[in-house]
């Protein structure tokens, strides 16, 4: 690890963004700007136009969020800032993440539009008054129609996704929109691609445009066997811990963007019994020292390090690299990767993929020299066979230990005095050491249909009670009677379900209760997390909704198995364990009574078969 590269690294306040930004980016957990803020954000501060060649991934959004929210006036009301997504997704992504930047500078409001939405929220935000609006073009220019968006004031506009908008028949409603607005304003133009109509767009609508492209990287880890596969935010754990169980390795380090991520990431995962450490820039150089010299010497097998915190980091030991969060550019990709299959060993790298970042899998593709083969998460079946040759390995090797003898002895008169097998007696055995956990994961359930992800411009409405794809139909316990509106509602999910924004579909609220669009395969940790939330004193019981009125009690659903990616709520059965009873010829502790030989056991005569005389 060395000191140079972490000093020569741009920080925030270098780049020129004032205290409160700089300090929420720090509360973010933010070490260091990416590639394309670091010189997308003191262009923009500076007034120039930017044309940025950049995938989703990147930290494109906080690139052009930061200079608007650092140059905004709160106290002028009109609206200085339109960012136009290609989908409704993107808009509320880009519409929290704003949100997220602006917490430290009071009286900034963000309101998304987009189709598909009603239009009473967006008129009575846009009455109130956005400073930025986030939106897709369609539902911009139906604004702009009805004269509910007033454009004159506008001072800055971002085209995010730009090849997005043009590829789904976006470029005269964008084109349109940008007529619209005052000749003189700052204009942002980001393209995971750059075609020759978004050129000339540039050239038609930007002045004197700075270029800035992520720097191109290559790998030369000719050891390194790529693989990527495709997981959800929430199954990332999941997938993670799976992984592990199936995978053979040695050291592993996983890579998250932030400094907080390390620590909880870290957390999780010894709290599910592995050796796992953070590694990040907020450690003194002593702790970090110290943890590598831990994973160096087997004191511990996993890391979960950011990008800045692993420069430079040289282990032999390291067999797995995982990108849980994938890196914001290429050259981090190549970067991380080549922290294994060092000293002529052949190492893994693994890279989580989510949905959206799909594009910047294929930039990494290109990079990587060699193919990037897709993976699924390992299913529950391979994890089973996994723990069966695990037990296997464990019998054989504790068949060596020393108190192998006396334990042996022990069985033999449990044997002689109970007349059972051997074969039953290993059983129980093993049911002693799994103490009430359980062996097996239960198998999969048929895998969920992808999530849609585009919105459909114009005119698409869904029908009422039929939820996109991928996502399913849930119900809350409030409605009008409690006098609630949709924000009450996503408000309450959002913040204490840990759920985003783009997570929510149609909402419909009913006199006692709201249906709410959410991912199908929500996890149970979501359930957990809102048990004893309520909105208006009212708790909500959050249940996925079949369709007729069943009032069901949270005790209906199976635990969280919280190894099971994909997993949906289903009924479970009444837990029926027994009360203990104590049984008429119930053995005292063993060491309490002298040893004597017991009768065999008796036959069960309903069925034949032998029975232990003590359960
Ligand atoms: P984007 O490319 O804008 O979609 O950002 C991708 C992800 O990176 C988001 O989850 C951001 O919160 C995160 N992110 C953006 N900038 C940084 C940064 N400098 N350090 C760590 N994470 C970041």
């Amino acid at each position: 690890m060395t000191t140079e590269t972490i000093i020569e690294t741009p920080t925030f306040a270098d780049l020129g963004l004032v205290e409160p930004l700089v300090r929420r980016l720090s509360e973010l957990g933010y070490e260091t700007p990416t590639p394309i803020q670091a010189r997308a954000i003191p262009t923009l501060i500076e007034g120039r136009d930017v044309v940025g060649l950049a995938q989703t991934g990147t930290g494109k959004t906080a690139a052009f969020a930061l200079p608007i929210l650092q140059k905004i006036d709160p106290k002028n009301s009109k609206t200085q800032a339109i960012v136009l997504a290609p989908t409704r997704e993107l808009a509320l992504q880009v519409c929290e993440a704003i949100t997220a930047y602006a917490t430290n500078i009071p009286g900034i409001r963000v309101l998304p539009v987009y189709g598909g939405q009603g239009y009473g929220f967006q008129l009575s935000g846009l009455q109130k008054g956005a400073h930025i609006v986030v939106g897709t073009p369609g539902r911009v220019i139906d604004h702009l129609e009805r004269g509910s968006l007033d454009l004159t004031a506008l001072e800055y506009l971002v085209l995010d996704e730009a090849d997005e908008m043009l590829n789904m028949g976006f470029a005269e409603d964008v084109e349109r929109i940008l007529a619209n607005t005052p000749e003189y304003k700052q204009v942002a133009l980001f393209s995971a691609t750059m075609p020759r109509q978004i050129r000339s767009l540039a050239k038609k609508y930007l002045h004197d445009p700075v270029d800035i492209a992520t720097p191109k990287a290559t790998t030369s880890t000719a050891t390194v066997r790529q693989r990527w596969i495709q997981v959800s935010h929430h199954h990332k754990l999941d997938a993670l811990t799976r992984l592990l169980e199936v995978e053979s390795g040695d050291g592993m380090l996983v890579f998250v963007r932030t400094k907080s991520a390390t620590e909880e990431l870290a957390d999780k995962l010894r709290s599910r019994g592995y050796s796992a450490a953070a590694l990040n820039g907020d450690l003194v150089q002593a702790q970090r020292e110290r943890t590598v010299a831990q994973l160096k010497s087997g004191a511990i097998d996993l890391i979960v390090a950011t990008d800045v915190a692993a420069r430079g980091l040289d282990v032999d030991r390291i067999t797995h690299v995982v990108n849980y969060d994938i890196p914001h550019d290429t050259e981090a990709y190549v970067h991380r990767i080549g922290r294994t299959g060092r000293a002529g060993r052949t190492g893994e790298a693994i890279l989580f993929v989510t949905p959206r970042e799909r594009r910047m899998l294929s930039a990494i593709e290109k990079v990587s020299g060699r193919p990037v083969e897709e993976m699924s998460v390992p299913s529950a079946e391979e994890v089973n066979e996994r723990r069966a040759g695990r037990f296997a390995t464990a019998i054989t090797s504790s068949m060596g230990s020393p108190q192998f003898h006396a334990f042996r002895t022990l069985v033999e008169e449990y044997v002689s005095e109970n007349d059972v097998s051997m074969t039953d007696v290993a059983a129980a055995l093993a049911v002693m050491s799994q103490s009430d956990k359980e062996f097996f994961l239960r198998p999969d359930p048929p895998a969920a249909p992808p999530r849609e992800r585009r919105e459909k411009p114009a005119g698409f409405e869904r029908s009422d009670r039929l939820p996109s794809e991928g996502s399913a139909v849930y119900r809350v316990a409030v409605g009008k009677r409690h006098k609630i509106g949709p924000s009450a509602i996503v408000g309450a999910l959002a913040n204490e379900g840990s759920l985003k924004r783009s997570d929510f579909g149609k909402i419909t609220i009913g006199t006692e209760h709201t249906l709410v669009e959410l991912p199908a395969d929500l996890p149970d940790a979501v359930f957990e997390a809102l048990a004893n939330t309520r909105i208006s004193g009212k708790l909500i019981d959050l249940q996925p909704d079949d369709g007729p009125p069943i009032k069901r009690t949270r005790e209906d659903r199976k635990p969280y198995d919280k190894s099971a990616p994909g997993k949906k709520p289903y009924a479970k059965k009444p837990y029926e364990k027994k009360p203990y009873e104590k049984k008429p010829h119930e053995k005292k502790p063993y060491e309490k009574k002298p040893y004597e030989k017991k009768a065999p056991g008796h036959t069960d005569s309903a069925s034949g078969t032998r029975k232990p005389r003590h359960k």
